[in-house]
């Protein structure tokens, strides 16, 4: 129970170059469905929506620019002073396991390919990916508050931080990253005091209600006040694909004695499913964050591993996805 948030994992033996040939095939060369409409990109060049899965995924898109594709939530579009993306395994340079927008320096692609996907996915949703702030995720709820200074920490320069899983700031200009190959990245934008965070959580971090730990930060930091946040959760591990062992059901349990009904599933044998998006979407709602303000895609890592890295389809070996919300400079 201590190494990994897919704890109890099945892997299912799909090759990760298998699943990246398929997804070139199916997401690009091979001419999946692209809807004619076009929204205007940030820097004015049009980004062409796709509908790989059907059109509604749970409050977000995805779109596709300059071969890179990526997903938005409209909920967190309406703020034009923000920006926001989350990643998908199309349109990098990564290659192998890690094919081919793979976001994780030090985890054995080649920092060149890396800082190039960097690049691609900064140009292609507006954002300067020098100045990215990359969480240090270890299972934690612990989050640090970030400044001009610690621009390109984690990608172009060393961290000074360990066990970081989530990031807020209030400056403009410092894309925040968190990362996700199943466990759940939310993203918070404070439209008041023009703040912004963002954090990972598999399913420790859920249980530690990460989620909460987020607002009260901003709170202390920032003068948040939740009935003015704005939540997304991006595309994890849906509850049919997440079955877990007997411990974590029964952490859950006792971490949501009020709502266990709503988060954990009867499984296979002893096993239980997990409902993270519900236990996400109640985390939030608790601590005060108004149900219209939460957005929870449907997209799930493990059931599209064509468009998403999963660890559970994979195992380690593999790329890993990146969420990126900033205040716009
Ligand atoms: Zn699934």
């Amino acid at each position: 129970m201590q190494d990994r948030c897919t704890d109890g994992a099945e892997n299912i033996t799909v090759s990760a170059d298998r699943a990246a040939d398929r997804a070139v095939s199916s997401g690009q060369a091979a001419g999946r469905p692209v809807s004619d409409s076009a929204v205007q990109g940030v820097s004015g060049v049009p980004e062409i929506r796709i509908s790989p899965l059907g059109g509604d995924h749970g409050g977000c898109r995805l779109v596709q620019k300059n071969g890179v594709f990526f997903g938005r939530f409209p909920i967190l579009e309406r703020m034009e002073w923000l920006n926001h993306c989350f990643s998908t395994r199309l349109g990098g340079v990564s290659e192998g396991c890690y094919a081919s927008m793979d976001l994780g320096p030090g985890r054995g692609d080649s920092d060149a390919a890396v800082r190039e996907n960097y690049r691609r996915l900064g140009e292609a949703a507006g954002f300067d990916w020098r100045s990215s702030v990359l969480t240090k995720q270890t299972h934690t709820v612990n989050i640090r508050r970030v400044f001009r200074e610690d621009a390109g920490k984690g990608l172009l320069r060393e961290r000074d931080y360990d066990n970081v899983d989530g990031l807020i700031t209030d400056c403009p200009g410092l894309p925040l990253f968190s990362f996700s190959a199943d466990c759940t990245v939310t993203m918070f934008a404070d439209p008041v005091h023009r703040a912004v965070g963002v954090a990972h959580a598999g399913w420790r971090g859920m249980a530690a209600r990460m989620g909460r730990e987020m607002i009260l930060a901003m709170g202390r930091e920032f003068g948040t006040r939740p009935k003015d946040l704005v939540c997304a959760i991006a595309p994890s591990i849906c509850r049919d694909c997440f079955e877990v062992g007997p411990e974590v059901a029964q952490c859950f349990a006792e971490a949501f004695p009020e709502n266990a009904g709503r988060i954990i599933f009867p499984g296979r044998g002893d096993r239980s499913q997990i409902d993270l998006w519900e236990a996400g979407r109640i985390v939030l709602a608790e601590a005060g964050v108004p149900a219209e303000n939460i957005a929870v895609t449907n997209l799930c890592t493990k059931c599209n591993p064509d468009l998403f890295f999963s660890h559970r389809v994979t195992g380690p070996a593999r790329g890993i996805g990146g969420c990126m919300i900033e205040v716009r400079p």
